[in-house]
């Protein structure tokens, strides 16, 4: 399912070569159009006529208005359940472009190549597609896989430092939800570039895809995968409503922070365990200013989060540097405690 490409792209030609796809459409945002597209386009070897579809860059444009855009363009360029989506770049792509495509002509074949850290490690894996929903993250979406996904690492080359660090999250996150090893490996990086990355990106992408073998529908252990996400979502959420976006990761390392010491404050974890692991995601991360969102504003976003049900906020909470729990359901106290910790920090 994943491949690592060579400096050929051979294998999406190939993959292309075996099918009758009738038209190629491959979606880029400006920056992967720039920086990634003349590279793919140089080695696509193919007799399928292709067309580029691009939008403007950022998780703005992961919305109903652009993928309506795309429906258009797709039904105004003709395009028939034959044809293949290629989505070339970062998780606004492939999450986008994954949406468009399971949903055009009630679903067209589609792959990914992602081109972010991020994506490659977490977005472009495990067939969660989706679009943002007034200020509600992925609020509507399908659950659709890609044919293919084609992991070409050199593309990081390009990619702003901190972006690369905002992929970093997910990577750590995988180490602590389920690889202690894989945990201690990226901690052992003092200068997190893409050079000293590229090594830990396969290990990270097949912890990913393992958990969502056992659970594609996230009945179950893939919920493991939402730690650090049901804060961070919360304040990513709301950065975006005050207009001061910040990054998803970003977000993720300032969730991870608050749900470690959340899990101390249950008695998962016992307290040095939570401080390692707090020391070490503060390293690679600068802390965020959520002195302007009270509780209240948060807790509201908490309790709409797609986790929940019967109206209780479901937690996936650390039981031990490389195991998670899921449907873990707080004491609103320590989770109001967690956010005061992760305020004082700062
Ligand atoms: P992104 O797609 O916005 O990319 C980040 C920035 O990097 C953009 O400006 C983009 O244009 C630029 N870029 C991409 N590749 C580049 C390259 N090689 N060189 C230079 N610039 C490049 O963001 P992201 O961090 O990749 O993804 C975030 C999104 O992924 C969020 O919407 C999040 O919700 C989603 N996500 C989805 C899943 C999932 O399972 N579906 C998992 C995690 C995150
Ligand atoms: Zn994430």
């Amino acid at each position: 399912m994943i491949t690592l490409l060579d400096n050929s792209f051979s294998q999406i030609n190939e993959f292309i070569a075996e099918k009758s796809f009738s038209k190629i459409f491959i979606l880029v945002d400006e920056n992967t159009h720039e920086y990634c597209l003349p590279q793919f386009l140089g080695n696509l070897e193919t007799e399928v006529t292709f067309e580029i579809l691009e939008i403007e860059a950022g998780e703005e444009m992961k919305n109903i208005q652009t993928a309506n855009q795309l429906w258009e363009i797709l039904t105004e360029m003709q395009a028939d359940r034959k044809a293949l989506l290629i989505n070339l770049g970062g998780g606004v792509v492939t999450d986008l472009g994954g949406f468009v495509a399971s949903t055009y002509k009630r679903g067209i074949q589609f792959i990914n190549v992602p081109t972010t850290l991020l994506s490659m490690c977490d977005a472009s894996i495990g067939g969660k597609t989706g679009i943002d929903l007034m200020n509600y993250k992925n609020m509507v979406g399908t659950f659709a896989f890609p044919e293919k996904i084609y992991v070409y690492p050199k593309f990081l080359e390009t990619l702003p430092h901190k972006e690369l660090i905002s992929g970093f999250a997910e990577m750590l996150k995988h180490g602590l939800i389920a690889d202690k090893k894989h945990w201690e490996d990226l901690i052992k990086i003092q200068h997190p570039d893409a050079a000293a990355i590229e090594a830990f990106i396969p290990q990270s992408m097949e912890i990913k895809q393992e958990i969502v073998n056992v659970d594609c529908f996230e009945k179950n252990i893939r919920k493991t995968l939402n730690f650090g996400h049901t804060i961070g979502h919360a304040i990513e959420s709301l950065c975006l409503a005050d207009e001061k976006p910040i990054l998803h990761g970003e977000a993720v390392a300032l969730g991870m922070i608050c749900e470690t010491h959340l899990s101390f404050l249950e008695g998962l974890i016992d307290k040095e365990t939570a401080d390692v692991v707090i020391e070490n995601i503060q390293r690679y991360f600068c802390s965020i200013d959520i002195s302007g969102f009270d509780d209240t504003q948060i807790f509201s976003l908490l309790l709409n989060d797609k986790k929940n049900s019967d109206l209780v906020i479901n937690f996936s909470l650390l039981s031990g540097v490389g195991s998670c729990l899921y449907d873990y359901n707080c004491k609103d106290e320590n989770i109001k405690k967690s956010l005061r910790f992760y305020r004082h920090l700062s």
